[in-house]
């Protein structure tokens, strides 16, 4: 498995998709190597992909304020894409070209990272972890999918064409802190071998 540094060299260089011809900078992300918190939004855009960093035009200074509303850090959060290089004229990116990004690089960052909770930002990022959920059922909602605790929010980018969604993202965001201390306690309580018995253990507990 790829460190966190060599996978972002390897990102930076990447051309396996078509995105990979037009872009300024791939943008694979920041943050800490071991985050309890993974924000994965859709594509860069403009100012990403001249900058090379995630998340730093309109919308990245909303999801700052929304960090913070969670009590946290943007240098305590890992912030990332599903596709790391931005799509011409700010389009929707491809079935393939989704495919290809999360094969080759996005799975070997949560597996590098192993954040204890993901958090989608808007239906794209959505739709790759909760396949048959819809962002406008589930936003504010934690969801297992695996081993992954997944927590779908709205793009932060909504807001600022639907400004009734802000109270929303902020509401949703508020929950965080309480998931993030559920999720320490029940690492805290696991314990490499079971014993013998019928008792779900701490991450079947989750589920109930
Ligand atoms: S979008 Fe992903 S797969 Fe496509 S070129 Fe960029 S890094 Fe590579």
């Amino acid at each position: 498995m790829l460190d966190l540094t060599s996978l972002n060299e390897k990102i930076s260089l990447c051309t396996a998709c078509k995105l990979g011809e037009d872009r300024t900078n791939a943008v694979p992300g920041e943050g800490p190597k071991d985050p309890d918190v993974m924000f994965i939004g859709e594509a860069p855009g403009f100012y990403e992909d001249r900058e090379g960093k995630p998340f730093v035009g309109q919308s990245g200074k909303f999801l700052n304020e929304l960090i913070k509303e969670a009590g946290l850090t943007r240098e305590k959060v890992f912030i990332s894409n599903i596709v790391k290089c931005r799509p011409p004229n700010n389009r929707d990116p491809l079935p393939d070209e989704i495919d290809t990004c999360e094969e080759l690089w996005l799975s070997q960052q949560i597996k590098a990272l192993q954040p204890k909770i993901i958090v989608t930002l808007g239906r794209h990022s959505l739709s790759r972890f909760l396949p048959n959920e819809t962002i406008s059922r589930v936003h504010g909602q934690p969801r297992l999918k695996g081993d992954l605790l997944i927590f779908p929010m709205y793009h932060p980018a909504a807001a600022l064409h639907q400004p009734k969604l802000r109270g929303t993202l902020i509401s949703d965001m508020q929950k965080l802190p309480n998931l993030i201390k559920k999720e320490n306690k029940i690492e805290n309580q696991e314990v490499p071998a079971q014993p013998e018995t019928d008792e779900p253990n701490p991450k079947q507990l989750r589920m109930l």
